[in-house]
């Protein structure tokens, strides 16, 4: 199949890439220049394991541009796989989905052919149709479900996964409303064996989000019992190891620690909760969930408190800025919060992430930055502990205080003080 990708980020361009070694021809698309430059060097813009290599294999298969007219003409099916950030009061900003909208509708009212457009990007429930179909409509002059196809198909993808989940996911969700754009879909996910839900695109939009909120409240209530476990003497993972045996519950994600960051959750919690709002309902559990996860980072800070009672002037060193490990993504780390609280103290702070420091070095030009794991752990008075890459258990932090917001097994073993945050 011929597929435009619209939006060259985490998600598009893993998908295209993805989509290229399954035989499809991809054209990407996308704004920024230097991305279109990088993706047509065959570089990775964005950190993702095997990413690069996967590139270089599909040489040939797929090109970018910043010609929508081009993708649209030369293609079959449109992912729009643009960004749905926060705004200021927490709703969805969809200018980016709105704005590749206008393009493909512009640039469908040009073409004579039969087309698809895919929604990927996580947008509320209603979006699809209400929003996107009436854009496209009014800039192409032709109608949805009968002179073009439009479709919604949420992505589960995890960013430091997001190979792996591209070529086996747990499901595929493909919201739909006319019977051509279904058996479209179908046939471009006909490699995938994993299970197929076919539903209408409303309700794909909210299985999107309904996901999300859950996994986000599974990992809050995990920390909300840590928090207690801590207070009590307790190793949290010790009580989720017997919990999670409860095969109504599943042991997965109950990793108490310092919270939940990411281009992701945090922004569509948000999003649903602002929707809810607006509809009228009171989404107790969602804001708990948010609230107990801005909280839970600042914790980290008390505990380094309870050892080093002033820190003005305190070296203090942050192990991990990425939101997780196997990416360079900072959005919404937890690092944020915990430098700027360290900042406010007077701290001196040192940081370090294998792969993520220029990104934070975008939003925290003034602090210093090691140039390796090892340089930290020696330069600083005390170590936080905030992203759990596998390399942070090759340390040596004999003889450190080291406070523990991943629980690193080295530093709980070696750590001439120790604390972890919910163990
Ligand atoms: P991203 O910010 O990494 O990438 C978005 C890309 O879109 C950028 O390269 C940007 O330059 C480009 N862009 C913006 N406006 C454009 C336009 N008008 N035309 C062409 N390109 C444009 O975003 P992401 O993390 O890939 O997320 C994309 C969507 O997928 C979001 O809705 C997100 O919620 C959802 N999602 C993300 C993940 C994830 O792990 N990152 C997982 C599942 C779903």
């Amino acid at each position: 199949m011929k597929i435009s990708v619209i939006g060259c980020g985490y998600v598009g361009l893993v998908t295209g890439i993805g989509f290229a070694e399954l035989g499809n021809s991809i054209i990407f698309v996308d704004t920024d220049d230097v991305k279109v430059n990088m993706i047509n060097a065959l570089k990775t813009p964005i950190y993702e394991p095997g990413l690069e290599e996967l590139m270089g294999r599909n040489k040939g298969r797929f090109y970018a541009t910043k010609d929508y007219r081009e993708a649209i003409q030369n293609s079959e099916v449109t992912l729009i796989c643009v960004g749905t950030p926060s705004m200021e009061d927490g709703s969805i900003d969809l200018s980016y989905v709105k704005a590749s909208a206008e393009q493909i509708g512009r640039s469908l009212s040009e073409k004579d052919e039969y087309h698809i457009v895919v929604v990927k990007s996580t947008v509320l429930p209603g979006t699809t149709e209400e929003i996107v179909k009436p854009i496209i409509e009014k800039e192409s002059g032709k109608r949805a479900f009968e002179d073009f196809g439009l479709a919604m198909n949420p992505e589960f993808l995890r960013e430091g996964n997001a190979i792996e989940d591209f070529f086996k996911p747990d499901r595929i969700v493909i919201g739909v409303r006319d019977e051509s754009t279904r058996s479209w879909l179908e046939e471009l996910y006909r490699f995938f064996s994993c299970p197929k839900l076919v539903t209408d695109i409303k309700t794909a939009e909210m299985i999107k989000y309904a996901s999300n909120a859950f996994l986000a409240t599974k990992i809050s209530f995990a920390n909300e019992i840590g928090n207690i476990c801590k207070k009590l003497g307790m190793d949290a993972y010790r009580v989720f190891e017997g919990v999670g045996l409860d095969h109504r519950i599943n042991p997965a994600f109950f990793r108490a620690g310092i919270g939940f960051g990411g281009s992701c959750l945090p922004k569509d919690i948000r999003a649903l909760i602002r929707r809810a709002e607006e509809l009228g309902e009171q989404p107790r559990i969602l804001r708990a969930v948010i609230e107990v996860n801005e909280n839970q980072p600042l914790r980290l800070i008390e505990l380094l408190k309870k050892h080093v009672q002033s820190l003005r002037g305190k070296k203090i060193g942050i192990l991990g800025l990425a939101f997780k490990p196997g990416t360079d993504d900072v959005r919404e780390s937890r690092a944020i919060l915990i430098v700027k609280k360290l900042i406010e103290e007077g701290a001196r702070v040192l940081a370090y992430d294998p792969k993520a420091v220029e990104n934070f070095r975008k939003l925290f030009p003034d602090i210093e930055y090691a140039s390796s794991a090892e340089e930290l752990v020696a330069e600083s008075d005390a170590i936080m502990i905030v992203t759990e890459w596998r390399d942070f258990e090759n340390l040596d932090y004999r003889g450190k205080i080291v406070i523990d917001g991943r629980r690193i097994e080295r530093a709980m073993k070696e750590a001439k003080i120790y604390e972890g945050v919910c163990w």
